[in-house]
């Protein structure tokens, strides 16, 4: 997580939403790590969990990421829990919970949801109070200018 954080407040400087994501391994490798990029790269779909899940893949050579964990600094959204979901990722690490979209428990719990054959793990709420305090921080500074 504290890596996550990192591409978090590394995302924030380039003027993205500060969300950080890293996947690890089965024997808990870092295999990618990633910071939101949907401004940078004007893509919708650019959040860090994605482009997360796709540099792991690419490094494995196979979508499949059996045995793998995402951990991100915010709860997921939807496209971001369906990718999960997607991916067989085995457990979901998540820092801050995100009320307005979260799927995986707030507004939705897309990934424990019983009709799906893989629901992944879930743990909550680590370094939450970091997590979000990067959040408002990003959003506090962007009001005042
Ligand atoms: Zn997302």
């Amino acid at each position: 997580m504290r890596l996550a954080l990192a591409e978090a407040v590394a995302a924030g400087g380039r003027g993205e939403i500060p969300v950080g994501a890293v996947v690890l391994g089965p024997s808990g490798e870092v295999l990618a790590a990633a910071g939101n990029d949907r401004e940078s790269a004007a893509d919708p779909t650019a959040h860090a969990e994605v482009l997360a899940l796709r540099r792991a893949a690419a490094l494995r050579g196979q979508w499949r990421l059996s045995g793998c964990t995402l951990v991100v600094t915010l709860e997921p959204c939807t496209m971001c829990a369906g990718a999960s979901v997607l991916a067989r990722v085995d457990r979901i690490v998540y820092g801050a919970v995100d009320e307005k979209a979260g799927a995986v428990g707030s507004l939705w719990d897309v990934v424990r949801d019983r009709r799906l054959n893989h629901r992944p793990e879930v743990v909550m709420g680590v370094l939450a109070g970091e997590c979000s305090a990067v959040l408002k921080e990003f959003f506090a500074t962007r009001r005042i200018r």
